[in-house]
């Protein structure tokens, strides 16, 4: 049989969103309600998607706020993003617009393989977000999104699945494995 496809991919997001949540409930399928800001990590997981086999290495960045200079490996080396923002939090969801600003920039291209993700769909009294937001910011983008829940387990594996629909999009696109 063919050998799995590499994918790199990039979350990045506000700090506190759960981008470490959503990757560790996705690879080790377990959640923690304490709070350890990450440096960076490296997951990977195996999975067959459209009967392919892939190997998705997801890079969880520490966190993004407007001040924070582009990583620019995180533009040269990964095939897409996952943008995540908190449904509960507003200022999450305004700094994902900045955070596909300057990977733009840094690519100099007017679209970038991304899958929007609003987070935390468990915390229903907290919203500040609302889905309608989210998906019209994605159809602004010409992305897909989804909500999920990281605690609950809604939707992680969609948000990757996602993804990697996304990323074959736009293999013209791929840097080589
Ligand atoms: P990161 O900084 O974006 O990686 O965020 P973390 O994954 O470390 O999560 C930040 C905090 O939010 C932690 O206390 C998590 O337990 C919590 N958290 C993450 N995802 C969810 C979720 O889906 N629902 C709820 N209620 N809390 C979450």
């Amino acid at each position: 049989s063919d050998a799995p496809k590499i994918r790199r991919v990039a979350l990045m997001g506000s700090r506190a969103v759960g981008k470490s949540s959503m990757v560790v409930r996705y690879v080790h399928d377990v959640f923690n309600d304490s709070y350890f800001p990450t440096i960076e990590e490296t997951f990977t997981k195996q999975l067959t998607f459209h009967g392919q086999v892939y190997e998705v290495e997801i890079i969880d960045t520490a966190g993004q706020d407007e001040f924070s200079i582009f990583n620019g490996r995180h533009a040269l080396d990964v095939h897409g993003y996952v943008l995540v923002y908190s449904v509960t939090s507003k200022q999450s969801f305004d700094m994902v617009t900045i955070i596909r600003d300057k990977i733009l920039n840094f690519t100099g291209t007017d679209w970038a393989p991304i899958v929007l993700v609003g987070n935390k769909t468990d915390l229903q009294g907290q919203r500040q977000v609302s889905r309608e937001e989210g998906d019209e910011l994605a159809s602004k983008w010409k992305c897909l999104s989804c909500e999920t829940s990281a605690k609950k387990n809604s939707n992680i594996g969609r948000a990757f699945e996602l993804m990697l629909a996304e990323m074959e999009k736009s293999t013209d696109a791929v840097p080589e494995d």
